[in-house]
């Protein structure tokens, strides 16, 4: 055994001086038996390193992941087994540790693996990474799974998790893997192996019980920390995404270290389908996407026109009141402007096609910071009218493959609440500030409470890839750091990740199932001002390069709206709500006084429905709260005589009489403080 010791650098700073081939267990058994039961993994950074995001694994960037070799700079994940071999930092990964389920999926992945071998020996494997909501493997089989097949996999892997079988990691030449596989047919392996390791190189194995499978790692300790397994579904798909290629099997499933926690899931998967924004928008008649018309092409019905004016209204008076001018630009404008704006090079796949015309081609705008650029061109302008800040609920057209369209998520025709702010940059900092401050205020007023900041930066090494002065960058980069600080708000950088022409800042706002969605954006743009040569006159008297900056809040009206109906579940806040208040007159003798109740609540500004069919008022009072009415009113001999309303209030049942004029009051005072509380 080799004398020599390795230096671990432990997350609270201390350092642990053991012999090189210690594993991460034995390192966490010397500090306690606990913490070594209670880990999963190991998270290793190079000593000297810079502590790097990892990314999310999608399905498609999944096969690349689970086989490129480590990145040498950034931390990465190792077995609690691997002996460490030279000086690192160690972090122990527990339960909770954001990729700690990855590494339980995978695993998972390779227990299903192992149960279809020991069902189906004949079949050939693929591979089987960890998805964002669970894993997946690919199998290969002449005969195609059945429904029966999958109840017996499940079974099985029950059983494979019960035998609490080891992982252990092996290795073996590359040359003698490529062999094996070859002869047992196993021409996905071999595949696998080909592309993502070198001639000359050892390759990795990880073995539970009799299942061997070509893998990097890192994996749990044993089958058995796999706590709960469901298999969710089966599809078919072709090997390498190439319909002349085998067709194979994907069966999809998830995995958790408790039952609870499986549960709250597949409750929390109930919930969101439940709130489905295209189900809601029909049943409640907010919106639809026509056949005929086209997919991605948002219909407002009118109930759903009342929201979106709602929502239209308020945005426009809180841009007036902050200092912002609204515009209006065209939808389609000259070929040529697109030209200058660079989007006919970098941004034409995501266009439609153009028009010809008599004078010229036209083209739908995919964006509308060119025009807000023009009416910014079309006067001088000195340092005296900085800053400049045009506003526009503005449609524009993108084009999405076909398939790829997903209710008011995803779209070919939206609405951003766009603007452009052209400042000098001793206002900027000041200007982001304001625009979060105002991010801040939509997210408040629409009912989200939660919200993640990330500020997406330039990655230095990479230079050329990036449009604008180094100063440039550090200025806008600065300035969004500052305004973040100034306003306390906690974010993430991630280097790398701006778009060429400036950094950004993206506000995720959580929902009320915990869902994250990307709406707000701040971001600067060193290349438009460069190319449509934009110019204020500053206080020294020469010309000046202004600094521009893109901001939509709402990101898109049409997405903003699904996120509300899937936030609240249709039952909208009473200012929100298309219909607030449903009448309910008893019989017909009370029609004359619902007339009167009408009048009186739609003078006061309230939206009012009144059923006047001849039908029960139970049914009456249950189509209305299908309909998730905020106020329910209903009213008979009693109530006429004493000009009062019985109310039944969504959420709380029938709240008694009330005289009609003390529930206006009432109601018109939550919708004024625009009220999230019914
Ligand atoms: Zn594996
Ligand atoms: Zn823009």
């Amino acid at each position: 055994m080799s004398k020599q010791t390795i230096a671990v650098h432990l997350p609270d700073g201390a350092v642990r001086e053991v012999p090189a081939g210690t594993t991460p267990l034995e390192i966490a058994n010397s500090i306690s038996p606990r913490l070594a039961a209670a880990s999963v993994a190991a998270r290793l950074t190079p000593v000297g390193a810079a502590v790097k995001q990892s990314a999310a694994v999608d399905e498609n960037a999944s096969e690349a992941a689970m086989y490129a070799a480590e990145d040498a700079a950034g931390p990465y994940l190792v077995d609690l087994s691997t002996p460490l071999m030279a000086d690192t930092g160690l972090e122990l990964m527990k339960e909770n540790d954001p990729e700690a389920i990855k590494v339980l999926r995978h695993s998972a992945a390779h227990v299903l693996a192992t149960a279809v071998l020991e069902l189906f020996p004949e079949t050939k494997l693929g591979h089987g990474p960890a998805t964002d909501s669970g894993f997946f493997y690919d199998f290969h089989r002449e005969k195609p799974f059945v429904p029966e097949d999958l109840a017996r996999i499940e079974a099985k892997m029950a059983e494979v998790i019960a035998r609490d079988e080891p992982f252990r990691r092996e290795s073996a030449p590359r040359e003698k893997a490529l062999e094996e596989f070859a002869r047992d047919g196993d021409f996905m392996k071999t595949h696998f192996v080909t592309k993502f390791t070198a001639p000359g190189d050892q390759v990795s194995f990880y073995r539970n019980g009799k299942f061997v499978d070509f893998c990097r790692g890192p994996h749990v300790p044993s089958t058995g920390r796999v706590k709960a397994v469901k298999i969710t579904n089966l599809a078919g798909a072709y090997w390498l995404g190439d319909e002349k290629n085998p067709q194979l099997q994907r069966i999809y499933g998830t995995a958790f270290f408790s039952q609870k926690a499986m549960d709250e899931h597949f409750a929390r998967l109930e919930e969101a389908a439940k709130r489905d924004h295209r189900l809601l928008g029909k049943q409640l008649d907010l919106f639809s996407i026509q056949e005929l018309a086209g997919a991605g092409l948002i219909f407002w019905h009118p109930k759903g026109g009342i929201v979106r004016k709602v929502m239209e209204d308020w945005m426009r008076e809180e841009c007036l009141r902050r200092g912002y001018s609204l515009v209006f630009t065209p939808h389609v404008m000259r070929r040529e402007l697109w030209k200058i704006s660079g989007h006919e090079g970098f941004y034409a796949g995501n266009m439609y096609t153009p028009m010809e015309l008599d004078d010229a081609e036209y083209r739908l705008k995919p964006m509308n910071c060119p025009g807000h650029i023009l009416i910014y061109k079309n006067s001088p302008r000195s340092y005296r009218d900085l800053p400049v800040r045009l506003a526009e609920l503005g449609n524009v057209y993108r084009y999405e493959r076909s398939g790829t369209m997903h209710g008011l998520l995803r779209v070919r025709g939206f609405t951003q609440d766009d603007a452009h702010i052209f400042c000098t940059p001793g206002q900027i900092e000041d200007e982001v500030v304001a625009c979060i401050d105002f991010a801040e205020a939509v997210l408040k007023t629409f009912g989200f409470h939660e919200f993640i900041v990330e500020l997406s930066t330039w990655d230095p090494n990479d230079r050329a890839h990036y449009a604008g002065s180094d100063e440039n960058w550090n200025l806008a980069v600065g300035s969004l750091q500052r305004a973040l600080d100034r306003k306390g708000i906690a974010y993430k950088t991630i280097s790398g990740e701006a778009a060429f022409y400036g950094p950004k800042i993206d506000i995720k706002l959580v929902d009320v199932l915990g869902r994250l969605w990307q709406l707000s954006t701040v971001q600067f743009d060193f290349n438009l001002p460069a190319r449509f040569e934009l110019e204020y006159v500053g206080e020294d008297g020469e010309r000046h390069q202004p600094v521009m900056v893109h901001r939509a809040l709402f990101g898109s009206v049409e997405r903003f709206f699904g996120v509300l109906i899937e936030h609240y579940a249709g039952a909208f806040p009473l200012w929100l709500a298309p219909v607030q208040i449903g009448l309910v007159p008893i019989s017909e003798r009370h029609h004359a006084y619902a007339q009167k109740v009408e009048a009186e609540l739609k003078a006061a500004g309230l939206r009012v429905e009144t059923d006047v069919r001849n039908e029960k008022m139970n049914g009456k009072i249950r189509d209305f709260a299908n309909q998730k009415t905020p106020y329910i009113l209903v009213f008979g001999d009693k109530e006429q005589e004493a000009n009062s309303v019985s109310v039944r209030t969504r959420g709380k049942g029938d709240q008694g009489s009330v005289p009609l004029a003390e529930f206006i009051v009432k109601a018109k005072a939550l919708v004024e403080k625009q009220s999230t509380e019914l």
